[in-house]
């Protein structure tokens, strides 16, 4: 066995690159940083179109923050103050944030054996439903009359059973470039649609509720509503440029090790891996304890022995401190005062999502490996928990 490789960095980070970051350069070379003074077509344009293409989407928009992206996703809902937006008990605490900050109650839905937002617990009227594609698994979009958005934070270039691209499919999808996730540029993020008209709206509210004209002041139409400033930076839009060039690498990469650390495990006895669906991006290989002692266990072996593993207890939210307090910035406890009685979905308080959860490890692959380092990572895996799994 070779020597154990201690991962430095997350999935796409491992590949930015200055040198093939051509766009990036020409726009420190022009001095022109700002998307709207920017030639036409701006970086952050050449990028949505790349996304549009990739996604095959009417519509995309890049945004600071895969958080703001989920924002600007809600408001072109455009929602009544207090409306509740029903999100997976099983999601990143971004979700419920983005949710309230916009005045709006998030209702956490418990989620099914596969852990994704479980559709038989939504009300019937349900309006506005986000799921998440948590660690690379692509889950199904409700079929509702309203509206879904897909958090596809982490899983970017995945795709549904269909074959459609994860976050394509239902109102809008929403990714992020945060230094964690498949790709990076640090932060950043970018939301698509199907719906041209969502994309002028949510553009609008990203540049002050403006319609404005490349290379020119923003102008502002009678009936224009107000907006933030969430504009897409030119250098931030080149560095995601040259990520998006790598992604079908990475993703290739993730597919290698995965298929071929699954054999491995398998042959070694260990039969509780989680199974994935063909278009999951194989971010990482999750392994089902019997027990929960036997994942301390196991746990505490991998971490002894320096592997990199992790858990997705953290992102139960109905036990998450923001949702659990439901305390507030504002000084009468908005937007959670709007509405006292909303309560949570699930058949029993969420112990069977909780117990899963706590039974559970999860191994990143590392596309930066060569399929040797990542054969002695497996075997190093493997050594360190067989005696616990098997
Ligand atoms: C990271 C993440 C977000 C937020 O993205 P940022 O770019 O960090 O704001 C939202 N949802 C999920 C599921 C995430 O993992």
């Amino acid at each position: 066995m070779g020597v154990v490789l201690l991962r430095t960095l997350p999935y796409g980070a491992n590949f930015v690159s200055l040198a093939e970051t051509p766009e990036m350069t020409q726009s420190m070379a022009e001095k022109i940083l700002f998307r709207y003074s920017a030639s036409a077509p701006s970086v952050s344009d050449r990028l949505e179109e790349e996304a549009c293409r990739r996604f095959d989407v009417a519509g995309a928009l890049a945004v600071p923050s895969g958080t703001q992206a989920l924002r600007l996703a809600l408001l072109a809902t455009r929602p009544r103050l207090g409306a509740r937006v029903y999100i997976p008990a099983m999601t990143f605490v971004a979700v419920a944030g983005a949710v309230l900050s916009l005045g709006m109650i998030p209702v956490c839905v418990d989620v099914d054996e596969n852990l994704a937002l479980d559709p038989t617990l939504l009300p019937d009227d349900a309006e506005r439903v986000v799921v998440a594609h948590m660690d690379g698994m692509v889950g199904p979009v409700p079929e509702i009359t309203g509206y879904v958005i897909e958090d596809t934070a982490q899983a970017m270039g995945g795709r549904h059973r269909d074959g459609r691209a994860a976050g394509s499919v239902g109102f809008a999808g929403v990714f992020s470039f945060h230094h964690a996730k498949v790709l990076t540029s640090g932060e950043g993020g970018l939301v698509v649609t199907r719906q041209r008209s969502a994309r002028d709206l949510m553009r609008s509210y990203s540049d002050h509720g403006s319609a404005r004209e490349q290379g020119k002041y923003p102008a502002w139409e009678s009936g224009a509503f107000f907006g933030e400033n969430l504009t897409a930076n030119e250098v931030v839009a080149g560095v995601q440029l040259q990520q998006f060039r790598t992604l079908d690498h990475i993703l290739g990469r993730l597919e290698r090790h995965h298929s071929r650390t699954v054999s491995e495990m398998l042959e070694a006895g260990i039969s509780t891996i989680v199974e994935r669906t063909p278009g999951d991006p194989k971010v990482s290989l999750h392994i089902d304890l019997p027990t929960t002692e036997q994942r301390a266990e196991a746990l505490r072996r991998l971490e002894s022995a320096g592997l990199p593993v992790w858990t997705l207890d953290k992102y139960l939210l109905p036990r998450h401190p923001v949702l659990r307090s439901r305390a507030s910035i504002y000084g009468d406890g908005f937007p959670w005062s709007l509405d006292p009685d909303a309560e949570h979905l699930s058949r029993d308080a969420f112990a069977t999502t909780a117990n899963r959860l706590a039974r559970r490890i999860v191994l990143p692959m590392a596309p930066e490996l060569t399929d040797e380092a990542q054969d002695d990572l497996t075997a190093s895996y493997v050594d360190a928990v067989v005696d616990v799994v098997r």
